[in-house]
């Protein structure tokens, strides 16, 4: 726990792992044929990387998510990104191992509450002024609608969205109903599809850019007993046909 509260507090990170990032950087780069290689950690809120190449030179802003990986899961990640910019690889390919790794608890505990803060839009709790996330989950996972989901965190948006009105961090086990929804005036079963929706997404795991909703998901999604009414709900929020004051 003093990890995560460590991270929480500012952008510090031991500095043996930023020696560890630079190893790691200028090793691979010279075996790429790279003269000059510079690397540094980014507070990124979704996890990415970015990088400038000019001739023989490159620099890296890598994800401070990755400030607790193990030396040989930041190479695999290194490699993945050498290989990307080589152009030898269309997408990045991850290994097994780095795979493993953002989909372990120890990668989600140590960077989902600094994900929280970093998104704006999120209010900090399940706990909305008429439903509570975490009992609409319980009543999912009980009911046996969804498989229980591990380390997710719930929360609602500070603004509402009428048309995205739920939204989800598969890697950071982050899940977000639009507050719109949090409302005496809407039926409690269309917050509970719309958090359905999302845990079927974290429920697939992370995806390697395969499309989202297939038909094989709406499937699935069409076994929420209330469905149909809670999809003409929406479409009803949507077209600003509901009067929510
Ligand atoms: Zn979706």
């Amino acid at each position: 726990m003093t990890d995560i509260t460590y991270l929480g507090e500012g952008s510090a990170r031991p500095s043996e792992h930023e020696h560890l990032l630079e190893a790691t950087f200028k090793t691979m780069g010279t075996a790429y044929g790279y003269d000059q290689v510079k690397v540094d950690y980014a507070s990124y809120k979704e996890f990415k990387s970015t990088w400038q190449r000019l001739g023989r030179t490159v620099s890296f802003e890598i994800s401070d998510y990755l400030g607790a990986a193990r030396p040989e899961v930041l190479g695999d990640f290194a490699q993945a990104l050498y290989e990307r910019i080589e152009k030898r690889t269309p997408g990045c390919v991850y290994s097994p191992r780095l795979k493993a790794y953002l989909e372990s608890d120890d990668f989600v505990l140590r960077n989902q509450a600094t994900y929280v803060r970093r998104s704006r839009n999120l209010t900090r709790t399940a706990l909305g002024r008429h439903f509570d996330l975490r009992e609409t989950y319980r009543r999912l996972v009980d009911s046996g609608t969804v498989s229980p989901s591990k380390n997710v965190s719930l929360h609602w948006t500070k603004s509402g969205n009428r048309m995205r009105v739920g939204y989800c961090s598969v890697l950071m086990r982050v899940v977000a109903i639009s507050s719109l929804l949090d409302n005496e005036k809407v039926p409690d079963f269309v917050h509970e599809y719309v958090l359905y929706h999302e845990l079927l997404h974290l429920e697939d795991g992370l995806s390697d850019g395969r499309r989202h909703h297939t038909p094989e998901f709406k499937a699935r999604e069409r076994q929420h007993p209330r469905w149909k009414e809670s999809e003409e709900w929406l479409r009803k929020l949507a077209a600003r046909k509901v009067d929510l004051r």
